[in-house]
């Protein structure tokens, strides 16, 4: 099933008309012939459009606010129809919030190619929403930025003159910076390296349907996936527009339009720009802080156990050799005692930096938790791994601790390394950490400051 269209329509007729025509491709309808059904219906059901006849008073208008504030609907799309072609019908319906204004008799293809779009859209924001909501419940949230920064909005058109007139239409609306592009520097990244957030493109540039090219190569460019994009084409091309929402275009526009309808399309696909941006970032900051210990910036156990398992893997795989050290600070009670936990935390930054810079990159080194840590060295030889254990022992030795606010003289500390090797990768990580322990312990009782090592040979 593509999806749940909610139809509001008071006139019985025309709303059976629209419901046989969305059925027959396939989607649900569900029908409402007054506001409040529709706020009931969509409360319960969640839709995942609306299309709502426009009628000639005002009472509709208050629709999409009043749908988009039922939990779980803010970015719910609403359509209105009409029997009235023309801008200002839209205008209206667009400066009510709605998405769109389709006018009936619909062209079957465009409605089509709009529905799909819009609930493609809806679709995206919907699943955003849920994965922030989830690294918020798992305590990685944070409030988005409140500064919202200065946008850049890119005219790109079929002349230089149609792009400037553009551009001095959309002066009083204060939509961000309007940068007038040409076809060849629109996927060429910008010099301060941040592409435009938006783009208005009409359809057609030096050739037919080159704008459409250019709306693909956009979509598939790393820096310009999310940006919105706006085509305008020619009125009564109604292909080419089904096209170009079907391609990934956030919007059409009918050629020539008013200055206040690209505007307020404009400002709604930025504003859903910047909320799914923030929503992104705050996923990829959930992420790596459920992945890195927030004190030593390295990763944490929860992240580095199943890391381990998988260079374990390969290494059998390949029968390649891997090394695996358990690493304990020595007396480090001490050090919390005597100066403090304060002091004792900046110790073990400096430690786990330490060890980070006598590692390669490809090392996995991790804080198992209070003062231990865990390295794993794939592809790495017993012999090797023992000249890396006999150097992180010395590196953390032989480097003092300086402190931001503490003993004047600087601090030493030391580690003891559990090393435990497997010549040809046969071992599970399982099995190399229980030995790595044991070696631990044998090196806590050997004195400390020292490496203890269990070989697997086999
Ligand atoms: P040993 O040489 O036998 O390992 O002695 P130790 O003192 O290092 O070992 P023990 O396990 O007795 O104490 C470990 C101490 O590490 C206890 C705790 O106060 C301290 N510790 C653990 N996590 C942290 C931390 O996040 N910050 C600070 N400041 N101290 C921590
Ligand atoms: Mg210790
Ligand atoms: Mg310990």
């Amino acid at each position: 099933m593509p999806g749940t269209i909610l139809v509001l329509d008071p006139v019985a007729t025309s709303r059976i008309v629209t419901k046989v025509r969305l059925s027959q491709a396939f989607y649900h309808v569900e029908q409402a012939s007054d506001i409040e059904t529709a706020v009931d219906i969509a409360t319960r059901v969640h839709p995942d459009l609306v299309l709502a006849n426009m009628g000639q008073d005002d009472t509709i208008l208050a629709l999409p606010a009043r749908l988009r504030a039922i939990e779980g609907l803010g970015t719910l799309p609403v359509v209105f129809m009409g029997e009235e072609h023309g801008g200002a019908f839209t205008l209206r319906a667009l400066r009510a919030g709605a998405d769109d204004y389709i006018a009936r008799p619909f062209d079957e293809v465009q409605l089509l190619a709009r529905v799909r779009n819009l609930i493609r859209i809806g679709d995206v924001a919907r699943e955003l929403d849920l994965r922030h909501d989830v690294s918020d419940v798992a305590g990685f949230g944070e409030a988005g930025a409140a500064f919202t920064p200065q946008t850049t909005c890119a005219l790109i058109s079929y002349s230089p003159e149609a792009a400037m007139a553009w551009r001095n239409a959309l002066g009083p609306f204060h939509i961000g910076r309007l940068i007038i592009g040409s076809r060849a520097d629109a996927v060429v990244q910008r010099p301060d390296g941040t592409p435009p957030d938006a783009f208005v493109i009409s359809a057609d540039l030096a050739s037919k349907g080159e704008g459409l090219r250019l709306l693909s190569e956009l979509r598939s460019a790393s820096g310009t996936r999310n940006a919105a994009i706006i085509i305008a084409v020619e009125d009564g091309d109604t292909n080419t527009a089904a096209l170009a929402l079907d391609m990934g275009a956030n919007d059409v526009i009918t050629m020539p339009f008013a200055a206040e309808e690209l505007a307020l399309r404009l400002q709604k696909h930025l504003t859903h720009k910047h909320r799914a941006d923030q929503l992104r970032d705050n996923v990829a900051r959930g992420l790596r802080l459920a992945s890195v210990d927030p004190l030593t910036g390295l990763y944490n156990r929860r992240y580095a156990l199943p890391h381990l398992d998988r260079i374990a893997l390969e290494a059998q795989a390949n029968a390649t050799p891997y090394a695996v050290m358990v690493l304990d600070m020595d007396r480090f009670k001490r050090i919390n005692d005597q100066f403090g936990h304060f002091v004792g935390d900046q110790v073990l930054a400096h430690v786990a930096k330490t060890l980070r810079l006598n590692l390669r990159p490809e090392d996995l080194i991790g804080r198992l938790g209070g003062e231990e840590f865990l390295v794993a060295l794939p592809g790495v030889t017993p012999t090797k791994a023992n000249v890396v254990a006999t150097r992180l022992c010395e590196a953390v030795r032989t480097t003092p601790v300086t402190l931001s606010d503490g003993p004047a003289n600087a601090l030493f500390v030391s580690i003891s390394i559990g090393l435990a090797t497997s010549a040809r990768g046969h071992h599970a990580a399982k099995e190399m950490m229980q030995e790595a322990d044991l070696a631990l312990y044998e090196a806590k009782a050997a004195g400390r400051n020292t490496i203890s090592t269990h070989s697997f040979a086999a």
